[in-house]
């Protein structure tokens, strides 16, 4: 197997070569939001230069233009997730407002007593718009239990399915312990009980490429910015029969098929979920860094970015009081931390002084923080243009972070 060429492709993400706070940065907050190669940049600079206007107008050469890259991005998405349809391809503004849209669609079958199931790794995003639902419904949302190395509790999970179990809405992979969850057997026993399941793949596709066929999930949301995309767009992967079940999330032009002040109709999928003019520019964004994502060998930078974590692992010992909070045996290299007698922002502002940015926080899982009885963790999260050289940097500053304070 030829190496990863991380050089190279480090020259494709041109934030990464600048000095911050007089030295070289070592982006290490990838879980939080990544960087964007040129292809991106590119594609949505040539988009707005040559082709912007709105979309499904018809009527003249740009908006023809526009609704061609526009749904040409539909279909990169389609292919991305090898989904049987661009019908159940739904644009959003990221995985929040997917993971609302489907709590909110599937309130109608949801009734008093009904239990939406989901675990005590999740980010905010899986849990409030379910909580909202629950509370509007007389449902309940239950967690299934996690382990203290922070993998799902299996026999939580299969204690916890019982009659009134009517969704599912778990994390692929976990954006504070990085734990890839075994998501084919919770989908086996889910639709063996005809739950409906979500995935939360938002930490998920930065790192592999989800089989929507292969995994038949129900619905998979994820957001652009997360996968080298742009802010502002997201996707959610919804079965064409639930979708079609769904009530609109919002309603205005482009949702509709006719309207008159006695009657409106819906379009047909994905437009139904669509209102108003949408993020197109980001929607060809994120097929660009689809496509350069594409361009990679994708095994190589997958044991590349493992390797990172591997070396992050074994730096561990070398600074006292160090310990890694979730050490699953599947995970993606995310690795949050604490040092003892370090508070964790403290660590994440010493860091920056040394051009070393992380994440530290509740990281929006504060339930998982409970379970640990911590405030916080500091994250360093990497990415396939990362290199061993950062993660030993990372830990140089570490060990002098933690003499400073010993
Ligand atoms: N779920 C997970 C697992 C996440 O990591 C995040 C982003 N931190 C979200 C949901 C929310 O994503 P966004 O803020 O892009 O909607």
């Amino acid at each position: 197997q030829k190496a990863f060429d991380v050089e190279a492709v480090r020259r494709d993400f041109p934030i990464l070569s600048q000095q911050v706070n007089g030295k070289p940065l070592v982006y290490l907050d990838n879980g939080a939001s990544a960087q964007k190669p040129t292809a991106v940049l590119d594609a949505m600079d040539r988009y707005y230069r040559e082709m912007h206007s709105n979309v499904h107008r018809g009527a003249h050469t740009l908006g023809d233009r526009a609704t061609t890259a526009f749904e040409g991005a539909r279909e990169t998405v389609r292919r991305f997730l090898n989904a049987a349809s661009t019908r159940e391809i739904i644009w959003t503004r990221g995985t929040t407002e997917a993971i609302n849209l489907v709590a909110n669609g599937l309130a109608p079958r949801l009734k008093a007593g009904d239990e939406i199931l989901v675990s005590h790794m999740e980010h905010h995003a899986n849990i409030v718009p379910w909580q909202m639902i629950a509370e509007r419904t007389g449902a309940k949302v239950v967690p299934v239990q996690i382990t203290p190395q922070g993998e799902l509790d299996m026999d939580s999970f299969y204690s916890l399915l019982n009659e009134r179990t009517r969704i599912l809405a778990i994390s692929h992979v976990s954006n504070v312990l990085g734990t890839i969850n075994p998501v084919a057997e919770l989908i086996k026993h889910a639709k063996a009980r005809d739950i409906i399941t979500l995935l939360d793949g938002a930490q998920a596709v930065p790192h592999f490429q989800p089989d929507m066929q292969a995994l038949d999930c129900d619905f998979y949301v994820f957001s652009s910015h997360k996968l080298f995309g742009p802010t502002g767009i997201g996707v959610l992967y919804g079965k064409a029969a639930l979708l079609e079940e769904m009530p609109p999330y919002q309603g205005g032009g482009e949702m509709i098929e006719r309207v008159t002040f006695q009657r409106t109709t819906w379009n047909t999928l994905p437009y139904k979920f669509e209102a108003g003019t949408p993020a197109i520019a980001e929607a060809v964004g994120l097929a660009a860094a689809l496509d350069y994502l594409d361009s990679l060998d994708r095994p190589a930078m997958e044991s590349a970015e493992n390797a990172l974590m591997k070396r992050a692992e074994q730096l561990v010992e070398t600074v006292p009081g160090m310990s890694i909070i979730g050490t699953a045996e599947n995970k993606v290299p995310v690795m949050s931390f604490k040092i003892e007698g370090l508070h964790p922002s403290d660590i994440g502002t010493l860091l920056d002084q040394q051009g070393i940015a992380i994440r530290t926080g509740h990281h929006c899982a504060m339930p998982l923080m409970d379970f640990y009885g911590v405030p916080g963790t500091a994250r360093a999260s990497f990415a396939f243009y990362n290199t061993q050289s950062e993660v030993e940097q990372l830990f140089a500053a570490l060990l002098k972070v933690q003499r400073l304070f010993a």
